[in-house]
This record gives C-alpha cells, structure tokens and sequence, in this order.
C-alpha cells in the first residue's frame, strides 16, 4: 500500500486548498470526500465576498478549485472516512466503503453541517428563498421581507444584519426568550422593522412556483397558525461539526469542532484540522482557504522535520 505524505478528509474549500498547498510542495495527497467535491459552497447561488473573483456561482467556483487541484495531480477518491488510528510515524485513514490508506500527515477538512429544520421541502429551496447564511445571501433581498429563524447569537446578528438592508425582518423562535446576547436582543427589539414571532415553530414553506413566497408558523401553546409573506427564510439554529468519529486523534471542543492552535495543529504530531471543522468564530470562504494553506504548510514544515 503507498503511504502517502498526506491524507485530506473532505474536499471543500478548505480540503482543495490544502491539497494544493501541499502539492506545489511536492507532497503526495490523497484527498478523500464523501459527496461532492467543493463542499458546502457549491449550494450558493451566488458569492460575492471572496476577493479577486467578483460574483461567481458557488458550484462555479468549487469547479474551479477542483480544476486547480486536480492540475497539481492530487489523487482523490470518494469515501467517507470514519476512523482514524494513529500509529505514530504513519496513520490509517479507513472509510465506511471498507477502503484503507495511509499517510505520515492527515488534515481534516470535514466542514460542518448547518442544522436543518428538517421541513420537507427544505433542502429543495435551497437557493430559492432558504438560506443558512445572512452574510452571504442577505444582499440578494436588500429592500424585501424576510424572516430569521432560531434565538441564539448567531440567529440574533442574522437579523440585526437584515434588519439594515430589509424592509421587514421576522425572527421566529420556539421560545418565549431569546438565548442570545442581551445587548444584541435590546438592539433588535428596539428596531421599527422587526417583528418578533414567539413562541412558534415553523410547520410549513409554501413555494408554489418554486422559489419561497411565505412561511408557515405555528403558536407553540394555542396551535394556532399564520402565514407571514417573505422573500426568503434564513435558517439559523447551529452547525453541526461531524468530528465524532475522530475524538481519538484530536480533542473537540464542548461544541464537537476541533481544538486546535491558529496553526491548524492537534496535539498529536501530524494530525491537523482546518476550515469550518476548527474551533472558531468565524465560518467563511476566505477564513476556510486560509486555514486550508495554514494546515498544509504547517503539515509540509511536520514532514520536512521528521
Ligand atoms: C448555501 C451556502 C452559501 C454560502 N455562501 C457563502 C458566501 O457567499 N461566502 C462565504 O464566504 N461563505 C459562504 N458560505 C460558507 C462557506 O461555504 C463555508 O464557510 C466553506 O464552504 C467552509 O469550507 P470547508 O472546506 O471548511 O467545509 P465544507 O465546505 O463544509 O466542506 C467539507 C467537506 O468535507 C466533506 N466531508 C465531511 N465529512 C467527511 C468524511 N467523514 N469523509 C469524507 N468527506 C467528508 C463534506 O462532504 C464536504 O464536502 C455558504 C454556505 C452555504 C451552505
């Protein structure tokens, strides 16, 4: 079996990037993914943050880092990794399909997972009124009416964001109180064009020419439901990082993400974590690529030492 310098688990941006780091050093990379490769950005309709390219598709931009990659030969496979064991000088990387490789360095580039509702035609709409990311998609409704759902931090600053550019925000929450930051929930509340629904599940997205035009609530107590008109709907009820697995290799934090140092670098030798699987603050494009370069130098430095 070769053994590879390097192993990447999940071929996102975070992954692509590492991968080619590490090839322009000459490393030999297996990067395993288990759907598709370009992670989570290839769902955005549109990206407009990530510097140098002005807007692009998110798949278009995915197929372009993948083109990159692949040019620098990095040898991919599609697997879901679920186990890693580390012998020290050499580590196996086993997937669920029952293959098994081995590496002297691995980066995890797992990403994390935006909790769904778990509606029925969530996942449909994706790109068609529901969106997980304010930041990135609440441009594409300045002047309109959209609801946030969730009532922790990250639901709360969703909103103050929309609030700006939007003509009405609805934040739904299935409790009476908010969990998020008491001087962001102040701020919020004293805005003309919020409307806070509470407490009420969402029960239905109503979409009949396929893109989102209400959202379908229902009081928690008295049953009752109503349906508020909006353009979109930004889901905001956490990630979920899907480290388990690996707890053996590399500590998580009490959230499940990866504690890591800002080199990207586990306690144990060789073993490194990157993009939005680490322990951070911010999850973005530019933040993924650049812990994906952080982790493969940092990981071409690792081997070089030993
Ligand atoms: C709809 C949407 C729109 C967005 N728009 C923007 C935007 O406009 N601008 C912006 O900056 N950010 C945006 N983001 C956020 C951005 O996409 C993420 O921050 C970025 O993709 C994180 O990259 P990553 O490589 O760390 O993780 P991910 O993109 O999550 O990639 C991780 C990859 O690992 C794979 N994987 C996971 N577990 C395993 C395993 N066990 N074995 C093998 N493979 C595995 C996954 O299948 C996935 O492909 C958006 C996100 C979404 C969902």
């Amino acid at each position: 079996m070769q053994t590879y310098d390097i192993i990447i688990v999940g071929g996102g941006p975070a992954g692509l990037t590492a991968a080619i780091y590490a090839r322009r050093n000459g490393k030999s990379v297996l990067l395993l993914e288990k759907e598709g490769f370009g992670g989570q950005i290839a769902y955005a309709p549109r990206v407009e943050n990530y510097p140098g390219v002005g807007a692009v598709s998110g798949a278009e931009l995915a197929e372009r880092m993948l083109e990159q990659a692949m040019d620098l030969d990095t040898d991919t496979d599609i697997g879901t990794v679920c186990e890693i064991v580390d012998r020290g000088a050499v580590k196996t990387v086993r997937t669920e399909e029952g293959e098994e490789f081995e590496a002297r360095a691995v980066i995890l580039a797992a990403g994390a997972r935006h909790r769904r509702l778990g509606l029925p035609n969530e996942e449909e709409l994706l790109g068609h009124g529901v969106s997980y990311c304010a930041v990135c998609d609440g441009g594409f409704y300045g002047g309109g009416t959209v609801a946030v759902a969730g009532g922790g931090d990250s639901a709360l600053q969703e909103a103050l964001l929309l609030s700006d550019i939007c003509k009405k925000v609805y934040v739904i929450h299935r409790r009476d109180s908010f969990r998020g930051d008491r001087e962001k929930q102040e701020r919020l509340f004293s805005r003309d064009n919020v409307e806070i629904v509470t407490p009420a599940d969402i029960v239905a997205l109503l979409a009949p020419g396929g893109d989102l035009t209400a959202v379908r609530v229902r009081h928690v107590r008295s049953g009752q439901t109503r349906e508020l008109a909006v353009e979109a709907l930004f889901i905001s009820v956490g990630q979920v990082p899907e480290l388990g697995a690996f707890a053996n290799v590399l500590p998580l934090t009490a959230d499940g993400y990866a504690a890591v140092d800002g080199e990207c670098a586990a306690p144990a030798a060789g073993i490194f974590a990157a993009g939005d699987c680490r322990g951070k603050t911010v999850r973005q494009l530019t933040t993924a690529v650049g812990d994906g370069a952080v982790a493969a130098l940092n990981a071409c430095r690792y081997l070089e030492s030993t």
